[in-house]
């Protein structure tokens, strides 16, 4: 793929596209927007286009051009500068190896400083290829406090040709110090209309067709996040973990949970419920519902509890999410997350 085949981005795309067309790149952008809305895609695909061998010359030729001649000048337009997605640079880059471009990304929830000092080191190395050599670090905002202050030392002295790619649906979460020496670039979740009218193009979803009740039950459920969509069991796994949901009203399961990362998402999606038990206590109205078509079930749980009281609930289970990075015993917070489920809805 290619800068081109990115979806509801244009704006973003826009900004970095007119960035290479000035010859105007910053030493390091933040990618910031929630979680499966393209901003890594955008971020390889971005660093397919600084380092592809097809687009070599015509970069070239922008930049000496934009130098001395007026923008209107220009022989590339503005939609070609992109990337071929066929030279071995680029495949490279999509097989994660090009020697000049590096992901970072973090294990246990953290970004430690070792990895920093390693990227520090590559990136003060002349590059391999000869062109840009890029850094994408996702989940940014997971760098660790000397993590930062270490990577905090490469922003203040870039290495010539170097780009760096800060990539957080949390960017709240980051030292000020690294967010102001990043230029900031805003990636949107796609209107409820448009994701609609994608979801129902059956070449988005790898030909699958997607009947017209689904297709409002992932529009809603995305929240505006095609990626979020393209794993076509959402569905399914949605109907699932609300079953566990409802479960554990009841009782603790014990092999509810597989490992951290199931627990997070569990939480993630009682966060969802919540919110619609919520809604339909405060509003009394299906329509606002992000699951629409399990109106029935919210109403009859909504039913057993005090608007204040499933708000307090929210609260606590934002609480406990925030602690599952800190490798919280899985068994005592299933019992402890059972036993205010029940308190509040059983
Ligand atoms: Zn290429």
């Amino acid at each position: 793929m290619a800068l081109k085949d990115i979806i509801g981005q244009e704006q973003a795309i826009g900004i970095l596209r007119g960035c290479v067309q000035r010859n105007r790149i910053a030493h390091a952008y933040l990618f910031a927007g929630e979680d499966g809305i393209g901003k890594k895609l955008t971020a390889i695909n971005f660093a397919k286009t600084l380092n592809c061998q097809n687009n070599r010359n015509a970069l070239r030729v922008t930049s000496n051009e934009a130098k001395t001649t007026s923008h209107t000048a220009l022989r590339i337009t503005h939609y070609e500068i992109d990337c071929c997605d066929t030279c071995p640079s680029c495949i490279k880059i999509n097989k994660s190896s090009h020697p000049d471009v590096f992901f970072i990304t973090s294990t246990d929830g953290q970004i430690r400083v070792d990895i920093i000092r390693g990227l520090e080191e590559s990136l003060s190395l002349k590059s391999f290829e000869g062109q840009w050599k890029v850094a994408i670090i996702d989940e940014a905002e997971t760098l660790n406090q000397s993590a930062a202050n270490a990577f905090l030392k490469t922003l203040e002295e870039p290495p010539a040709q170097s780009l760096l790619i800060l990539i957080s649906a949390m960017p709240e979460s980051i030292l000020g110090t690294i967010l102001s020496r990043c230029q900031k670039i805003n990636f949107s979740p796609l209107p409820l209309k448009k994701m609609s009218t994608l979801l129902k193009d059956k070449n988005i979803l790898n030909k699958v067709t997607v009947n017209e009740e689904d297709v409002k039950i992932l529009s809603m459920l995305s929240g505006g996040r095609l990626g979020m969509t393209l794993s076509h069991d959402l569905i399914e796994k949605r109907d699932r973990l609300f079953n566990d949901f409802k479960t554990l009203i009841r009782r603790p399961e014990e092999d509810s949970w597989e490992d951290r990362d199931s627990m997070e998402e569990w939480f993630e999606w009682a966060h969802l419920w919540i919110r619609d038990i919520a809604v339909l206590k405060a509003t009394g109205r299906a329509e606002f519902l992000i699951n629409q078509d399990k109106a029935n079930e919210i109403e009859d749980i909504s039913k057993k509890a005090g608007l204040h009281d499933i708000l307090k609930l929210a609260r606590t289970f934002t609480r406990i999410k925030d602690f599952l990075r800190f490798n919280v015993n899985k068994r005592v917070t299933l019992h402890y997350t059972h036993l205010l489920l029940k308190k509040t809805f059983g």
